[in-house]
């Protein structure tokens, strides 16, 4: 897909910007604080209705004014799309060629946006709830029904961990409700880890192949899933569901006596190994990078899969962190092939041959 024109009104530092010709390749220079994230930022919105930034959608309309409108026109492999937000007091509304969408649900995924940004380095160095968000995302933008039983299994957690806590030394009078609860929470747990496992398979293939070619074939990385019960590659439903069912009647003192659920997939993990050493442990602060970075963009090809399109890909900041051979690796890897905005503070750390294409956008105080 292809976005041809972008409009905001009173978005962050913005207080009315028109934006037409843009290209293949897109780039948003100006000094900092000038509103180049804010811009990427606007187009992230427009795809998923939230910011990466903040859930309060209150940060996103200008100071002292009391609604934000983004809209924007993309070109679709059949036709063009208006898809337009607006967010004020009164929550958010969306349109979809002027027609308001009752739910934000059918609004999402008229665009599609993979962004890139400084704080994705966390994917990798950070802790197992950066991962398992991340998977979470990515995920559910291609698949709702996942996110449903997302939904279904976090209200479920919340209700057994409150079992939990009053459950020492009532284990007798609570143990019919524990088991409901239980058998709950591993009918949505269990779709959820076999999702995600298939889901990392998929990402696994692309983003090695990604990584080969960043890195010019010297680093192979590799992913696998890190399970709170059972083995990382076990895919069968009733498998799973029995495995999870055994752990929980394992734990269950322990869990009484803490009070919390302490197996399923809000306790699971990803692992990623360069060259067979965890990424995490072992690897330089540009391996970390490019691996964040690989990861990414092979949500690029996944989203291809799933939908026969490619969405924009939105890179934050990101050029100035990787040594020039990297760079011009990473901007052939989808060159003419998906639409890319691309932050900078200066043209110098941009690899010269790289401006010959671009369509160039310099930001100033939100003008
Ligand atoms: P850097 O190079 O440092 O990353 P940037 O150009 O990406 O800078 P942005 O993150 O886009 O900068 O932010 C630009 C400015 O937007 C900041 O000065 C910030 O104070 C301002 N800003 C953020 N939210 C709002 C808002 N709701 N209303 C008005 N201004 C805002
Ligand atoms: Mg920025």
């Amino acid at each position: 897909m292809f976005v041809n024109k972008l409009s905001l009104q009173h978005y962050r530092n913005y207080d009315a910007l028109n934006l037409d010709s843009f290209g293949d390749v897109n780039l948003i220079l100006g000094r900092n604080a000038q509103g180049k994230t804010n811009l990427l930022e606007a187009l992230l919105v427009l795809a998923l209705t939230k910011s990466h930034r903040t859930s309060k959608d209150r940060e996103l309309i200008s100071f002292g004014q009391d609604h934000a409108a983004v809209s924007a026109e993309v070109e679709k492999k059949y036709g063009t799309v208006q898809v337009e937000l607006r967010f004020s007091n009164q929550g958010k509304k969306a349109k979809l060629n002027g027609l308001e969408q009752r739910k934000l649900s059918e609004f999402v995924g008229a665009l599609n946006a993979v962004m890139f940004a400084p704080e994705d380095l966390e994917i990798v160095k950070g802790t197992p709830g950066v991962r398992r968000r991340f998977l979470d995302m990515e995920i559910g933008q291609v698949q709702p029904s996942y996110l449903f039983h997302l939904q279904q299994y976090q209200k479920v957690l919340v209700q057994r961990n409150n079992l939990l806590k009053q459950a020492w030394g009532k284990e007798a009078e609570l143990a019919v409700m524990l088991e409901i609860w239980n058998e709950q929470l591993v009918e949505h747990g269990v779709k959820i880890i076999k999702k995600r496992k298939q889901f990392i398979k998929k990402l696994q293939k692309w983003a090695e192949q990604i990584h080969d070619g960043i890195t010019g074939g010297s680093e192979k990385l590799e992913l696998s899933y890190l399970p709170s019960f059972g083995e990382a590659e076990t895919e069968d439903e009733a498998v799973l569901l029995e495995q999870f069912m055994i752990k929980l009647s394992q734990m269950k003192d322990q869990e009484i006596r803490r009070g919390m659920t302490l197996a399923g997939p809000h306790r699971d993990d990803i692992t990623f190994y360069i060259n067979g050493n965890e990424a995490q442990t072992y690897g330089s602060q540009g391996q970390q990078r490019t691996t964040a970075l690989s990861l990414k963009l092979a949500e690029i090809e996944l989203i291809n899969e799933e939908i026969g399109e490619y969405p924009i890909l939105l890179l934050d900041d990101v050029l100035s962190e990787l040594d020039p051979y990297r760079q011009t690796q990473l901007i052939e890897t989808f060159q003419s092939k998906v639409q890319t905005f691309i932050t900078a503070t200066g043209i110098e750390s941009i690899n010269e041959s790289r401006l010959q294409n671009a369509s160039i956008f310099h930001v100033q105080e939100g003008q």
